[in-house]
């Protein structure tokens, strides 16, 4: 409602930081190069653009959006930055890359600083773009552009009949911002999380130098910068590892109204031990179907109409359903034997009698099953509405007590969810510990997802009920991570980094002395 007050407070904050950061565009420009200068952007438009993302919760005002028309571009601003600490009272002068701004906490935000809006970038045509590359023997890959969609890179591979191999929920996402936190959906347990597909990457430091880094060569930087939020350089080439394509996939989902069931499952089917190994599953999800949402969701529209009233009453009944999600790709001549494969694979399975959903979808069409629904919420109006998100990664050892603290109590005592829950679990060794991404220390461990939709009027509510999960996490001795984390306090990110902390703010000074990037993190501008 963009009437609401909240919403007329948040415009009128906009407009009298846009008046008191006018004199800071002036300092930013007359910094810049000439030939530069003309890229930064100072217009209302431009300005409220860079102050808002994905969770519509914080707005921070930045000096100018800069559109670089070259990848020289950037690392002539950033060095400009690193040179000279003259700009405003707020030095040194931050800069952050903004890919799609779907974060949620403001992260690709930079207060009184400049954000490199790297959509624009793409959709101008003048960013790094994708070139597939390899084979003869060699490794298949794709040279992407961090300012590119997965959509594209996707669209771009098949087209040579291959793919990358890990994947997010959602395609609408840019390159350098999934990177700069993990990339993770249903095919991490089998094949990692996006950083992890990554053999080679340009990276613009926070000194403005060009640098190209893999795990051979600068190896410091190349695993700094995966799971880096930002820190340390902005990605401007990834080189993306790609496999042979599958065509078409097996998609199903079964029903639980017993949790430890429905956990005991999921950990049975993600395990790579098995003897079943060969067969595994190719992606494995899970999500919570509560009585206060709908069973359908723009995540995706799965069971079939017929079927809601006695879902509904099932969900009425036990106040909230377990939904297992799972899949298995395959050429079009072996449908029989994945039928076979997956009959094996489930045997001894503690689902609902009765409540097996299946689908046979196009591998594009599974892979980009969440975009109906966005582009439906968004004809609606309903897409840019504030969304206060918590992701959470719990270790398996205490996911039947987050279950029963949470999920059981503060979720069905507030009685407030609106939008997904999920969760699911993934295997540590399929990560990189030598990356930045922080994860908890236990072989097996839970992404819990709670994606709210909020009004502008109510959304206090719902960050009310994050921070009680996390107060009762903290009470109980759950030793969770936040994913695509979000800390008030250094003490928080000292914690949420753990043993990692000190690597990694020894490769901010390294490769960011200044502290020039990424700011809307909060990491080292905690202000
Ligand atoms: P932005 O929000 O623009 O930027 C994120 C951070 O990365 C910022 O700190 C920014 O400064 C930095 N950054 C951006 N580009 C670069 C670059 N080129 N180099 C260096 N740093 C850069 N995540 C998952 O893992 N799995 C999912 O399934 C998933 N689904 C989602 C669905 C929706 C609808 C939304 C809104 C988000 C989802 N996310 C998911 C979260 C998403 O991965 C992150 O929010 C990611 O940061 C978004 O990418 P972006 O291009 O919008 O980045």
């Amino acid at each position: 409602n963009f009437l609401s007050p909240t919403y007329l407070i948040l415009l009128l904050i906009t407009i009298t930081r846009l008046i008191s950061t006018v004199g800071k565009t002036e300092q930013w420009k007359s910094l810049l190069l000439p030939e530069i200068s003309n890229k930064l952007r100072e217009d209302p438009e431009a300005i409220q653009g860079a102050s808002r993302d994905y969770g519509n919760l914080i707005h921070d005002v930045p000096a100018g959006v800069f559109v670089p028309s070259s990848v020289q571009d950037i690392a002539t601003l950033i060095k400009l930055s690193y040179n000279n600490n003259k700009v405003g009272d707020s030095v040194p002068c931050s800069i952050a890359a903004r890919g799609q701004r779907h974060s949620t906490k403001g992260q690709a935000m930079a207060r009184d600083g400049v954000v490199v809006d790297m959509a624009r970038f793409r959709e101008g045509g003048n960013g790094v773009g994708i070139t597939v590359g390899g084979g003869g023997g060699k490794q298949y890959y794709a040279d992407v552009g961090g300012e590119q969609l997965w959509i594209d890179v996707l669209r771009a591979a098949m087209e040579h009949g291959l793919t990358p191999v890990s994947w997010t929920d959602y395609l609408y996402l840019t390159v350098g911002g999934t990177l700069s936190n993990a990339g993770i959906s249903g095919q991490t347990f089998k094949y990692g999380p996006q950083i992890t597909s990554v053999l080679e990457m340009d990276v613009i430091t926070g000194k403005g130098e060009s640098v190209t880094c893999s795990k051979q060569t600068n190896s410091e930087l190349f695993y700094a910068v995966l799971g880096g939020l930002g820190q340390f350089g902005i990605i401007t080439r990834a080189r993306i590892a790609l496999e042979p394509a599958p065509k078409r996939v097996k998609w199903v989902r079964f029903l639980y109204d017993d949790f430890s069931a429905f956990t005991k499952d999921q950990e049975r089917l993600i395990s790579i031990n098995g003897s079943k190994q060969k067969n595994r599953l190719d992606y494995l999800e899970g999500m919570l179907l509560m009585h206060q949402g709908p069973i359908n969701n723009w995540r995706s529209s799965f069971f079939p109409l017929a079927d809601h009233p006695r879902i509904i009453s099932l969900v009425t009944q036990h106040r909230v359903l377990y939904c297992l999600e799972v899949a298995k790709y395959y050429d079009d001549q072996s449908e029989v034997n994945v039928d076979k494969e997956l009959q094996v694979l489930f045997q001894g399975l503690s689902y609902i009698p009765g409540f097996y959903y299946e689908k046979n979808v196009s591998f594009v069409e599974f892979l980009n099953r969440v975009r109906s629904g966005e582009l439906k919420l968004q004809s609606q109006g309903l897409w840019d509405v504030p969304h206060p998100w918590l992701n959470l990664f719990i270790p398996k050892s205490q996911i039947l007590d987050f279950d029963s603290g949470v999920f059981k109590n503060i979720i069905h005592k507030r009685n407030i969810t609106t939008g997904p829950a999920l969760v699911y679990p993934m295997n540590r060794n399929r990560w990189d510990n030598k990356m930045s991404a922080s994860i908890p220390d236990e072989d097996v461990f839970y992404a819990v997802g709670f994606l709210h939709s909020s009004g502008f009027d109510n959304w206090k509510a719902y960050d009310a009920q994050n921070r009680e999960i996390l107060q009762f996490c903290n009470d109980a001795g759950i030793k969770y991570k936040q994913y695509l984390p979000h800390y008030r306090t250094q003490e928080g990110w000292t914690n949420h980094f753990g043993p990692k902390w000190g690597t990694f703010s020894e490769r901010k000074h390294q490769f960011d002395p200044r502290m020039i990037l990424s700011p809307g993190q909060r990491i080292f501008n905690n202000n």
